[in-house]
């Protein structure tokens, strides 16, 4: 049987890998999967999404279950009503920070956390076999969910100290990216009173801006308006608002690692004995940081689902990727681009320093992250020749990762998305980290002739 699912669920060039035709299957399949008497659809900004989202609410309709339309609204938006409105599931149509002619499917289970490997797994049995089963032999009926961006919005405010916020007047610039968080993010942040100045703020499916990822290295209009404006904080949005890239007073844009490390101090300062999940290419900053507040660090395979349904499992409250996606359960163990902006919010308000103080109080760690183009079989190969090498520790969660000492360690893994190779390394002594860089990028370039 082959795959459906990704890493991060369906996904593919719209019209291409990712047809109309396979969205009403995926439609017959989750709606067979679910027997639920009502889901949510909910899609981002992308060209194709609203057609995608159409035609999987005719097909779960065509199987007699109740549809209702989110609209335009985030990801993490979608998530938090299927779980707090009462859906028995729901599907997001996003291709998240994937180019232009991407489009995908998230299928979101009851509780608001996309399906686990093992439930995708059964949704594929029954795509592949078209096993479709008709929950009700009535057509299901439409309604639209209009409660969605004010839910969604009230209970984040819920989640934070509200006043103090408030209190502090704080100027936040908004790099909306052209994404769906251009619904929910300038609105919460007006409901915390703060002054929002907000870029890239059109919601357009071609990412003309900036495309849909915002990484340390294509945000200088952020950090530029920042310093202009003498802001508080910047925060950079993907495509579909999971993710957020925060960025300082004086415009110094930081990494998923460092903005998690500072938020999870925060956190953990009023609630000890914590457990965090993150998966296993994340910087080991959290695990100092977790230490100071007995908190226990658990790490998964690269994926945000991974780490959604280990926090469940294991009733974490707090979720974080290193590429800026961060979960807090109490709201819901998703990343949550609105979430974690009004936590840091909150952070900024509750501290007499600013945030690159903030952030410069961290231990010193130094990365690195480098990718290689090549096959899946190539990626297989020159992970099993590094791991045939490796001398001391080495762990095969995901990938290989090989440790050199405590804080020491270099790691690659095939990316589950896209036919590259990943490495990322870390260590607290930067000309340690320059030798295992060139190291294992060259071992990695004579195993097959990758290039990267
Ligand atoms: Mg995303």
């Amino acid at each position: 049987m082959g795959r459906l699912f990704g890493t991060n669920g369906i996904r593919g060039v719209f019209g291409e890998d990712l047809t109309l035709d396979l969205a009403l299957e995926v439609s017959y399949s989750l709606t067979t999967y679910f027997r639920g008497k009502n889901l949510l659809v909910g899609y981002d900004g992308r060209h194709s999404s609203p057609l995608i989202a159409q035609v999987m609410r005719a097909g779960m309709n065509a199987l007699g279950t109740d549809v209702a339309n989110a609209g335009l609204v985030p990801t993490p938006c979608l998530q938090f009503c299927v779980k707090s409105l009462g859906y028995s599931g729901g599907a997001m149509i996003t291709a998240s920070h994937n180019p232009p002619e991407y489009n995908g499917i998230k299928a979101i289970a009851g509780d608001g956390v996309e399906l686990s490997r093992e439930e995708e797994l059964n949704v594929e049995e029954i795509y592949f076999n078209k096993n479709f089963r008709h929950v009700d032999r009535k057509i299901g009926e439409q309604i639209n969910e209009d409660r969605a961006i004010t839910s969604y919005i009230d209970n984040i405010k819920s989640l934070v100290n509200v006043d103090l916020i408030k209190s502090k007047r704080l100027t936040i610039v908004l790099d909306l990216g052209n994404g769906a968080q251009a619904v929910t993010a300038p609105k919460l942040m007006k409901e915390l009173d703060c002054k929002v100045i907000a870029i890239n703020s059109t919601i357009d499916g071609s990412f003309p801006a900036r495309g849909s990822e915002p990484t340390p290295n294509n945000l200088d209009l952020l950090s530029k308006t920042v310093r202009e404006n003498s802001a508080d904080l910047g925060i950079a949005y993907d495509g579909d608002g999971d993710r957020s890239i925060f960025c300082d007073e004086k415009g110094n844009v930081y990494g998923g690692d460092k903005s998690a490390a500072v938020l999870a101090e925060h956190i953990l300062s009023r609630n000890t004995n914590a457990r965090i999940v993150t998966p296993i290419n994340s910087s080991m900053l959290i695990d100092i940081i977790a230490s100071k507040h007995s908190a226990k660090v658990t790490r998964t395979k690269v994926g945000s689902i991974e780490v959604s349904r280990e926090m469940l499992k294991i009733n974490a409250l707090l979720g974080f990727e290193e590429n800026g996606g961060f979960m807090y359960s109490k709201h819901i163990a998703v990343r949550d681009g609105a979430m974690t902006s009004a936590l840091m919010a909150e952070l900024i308000a509750s501290r007499a320093r600013r945030l690159s103080q903030i952030i410069d109080e961290l231990p010193e760690l130094y990365q690195h992250k480098a990718k290689f183009k090549c096959t899946k079989e190539q990626g297989i190969k020159i992970v099993e020749e590094l791991l045939s090498n490796a001398r001391g520790r080495t762990e095969t969660l995901d990938g290989v990762k090989i440790w050199f000492d405590d804080y020491s360690w270099v790691m690659v893994r095939q990316s589950g998305t896209e036919p590259v190779l990943r490495l990322y390394a870390e260590s607290n002594d930067s000309k340690l980290l320059d030798e295992i860089v060139e190291n294992y990028s060259k071992q990695i370039r004579n195993i097959t002739d990758v290039s990267g």
